[in-house]
């Protein structure tokens, strides 16, 4: 895809550290610029792009822009350590070699394997477990992480779970809304953080949007957060304008005192 004719773009959602309250990277979101229709989300238009080969090469776009995109950014101090997070379709898994496309595309770019998450749903493996196991295994011997995205709302299979290998989970926004603006309802998402951190996962919060949800998902012991409480998702301009201000994002450790103690 010629880059300065593509009518996508890619935008940048912070995930922030629940512990310190640093930026940790980035979740790269697509987006498309339609000429009459204006901003589509990819909600509407990656099922469409997914029953044909156009997710291949769009899904091929955006890890190369995104880990370059990250790369950049992680020349400026103090963002060496900036990591970066891409939605993967089930189809970009399972397609011959897809594990050495994305070690060529990090050899090329300099960039740590390490660095980069692959977000795949629970549903990806439905119809072919072994061939989806199989490629998960092979991107983790390159040093990918691999990240479950949307837990909760497909099967939620624990022993499918385990087999994926991910080393992250990310709890649906649908259950952080669940436990209300003061976070009080938050039995489910306890139990979830509960299950991944007894699988040795670690637990990103999506669509945190209100302070009480914060607080109550840090005094749980999450480990990263996501949401429109930190921030929405933002070209890449925007971001080079918020590295320069390097906020640190939960200003006010004092309101977990007793979980410190
Ligand atoms: P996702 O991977 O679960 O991404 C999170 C979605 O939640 C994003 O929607 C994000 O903008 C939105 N979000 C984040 N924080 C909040 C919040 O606090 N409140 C609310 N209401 N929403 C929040 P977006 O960007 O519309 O993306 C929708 C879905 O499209 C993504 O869900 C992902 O499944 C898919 N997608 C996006 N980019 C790509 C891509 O490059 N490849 C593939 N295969 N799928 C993609
Ligand atoms: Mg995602
Ligand atoms: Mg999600
Ligand atoms: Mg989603």
């Amino acid at each position: 895809m010629n880059q300065d004719r593509t009518p996508f773009r890619i935008e940048y959602q912070p995930i922030i550290t629940m512990e310190t309250g640093q930026l940790d990277g980035f979740e790269a979101l697509v987006r498309w610029i339609h000429p009459e229709q204006g901003l589509i989300s990819p909600s509407e238009f990656i099922p469409l792009a997914e029953d044909t080969d156009l997710i291949l090469e769009l899904g091929e776009w955006v890890l190369k822009n995104a880990c370059r995109q990250v790369q950049q950014w992680r020349q400026n101090r103090p963002y060496q350590a900036l990591n970066i997070a891409v939605n993967i379709s089930g189809r970009q898994l399972l397609k011959p070699d897809f594990a050495c496309e994305v070690s060529e595309i990090l050899q090329d770019l300099g960039l740590n394997p390490s660095s980069l998450t692959l977000e795949i749903t629970e549903s990806i493996a439905l119809e072919s477990f072994q061939e989806t196991v199989g490629a998960l295994n092979q991107l983790r011997a390159n040093g990918i992480q691999i990240a479950i995205d949307d837990f909760g709302t497909g099967y939620s299979c624990l022993s499918r779970l385990h087999s994926f290998g991910a080393s992250s989970l990310k709890i649906d926004r649908a259950f952080i809304s669940q436990m209300g603006d003061t976070g009080e309802r938050s039995e489910i998402v306890e139990a979830i953080i509960a299950v991944a951190h007894s699988l040795k996962m670690r637990v990103v919060a999506e669509g945190i949007e209100t302070v009480g949800q914060l607080d109550r998902l840090r005094a749980l012991d999450c480990d990263w957060g996501q949401g429109y409480y930190f921030s929405r998702s933002l070209p890449s301009s925007a971001v080079d304008e918020l590295l320069k201000k390097a906020p640190n994002w939960i200003e006010s450790a004092d309101r977990l005192a007793p979980r410190l103690n």
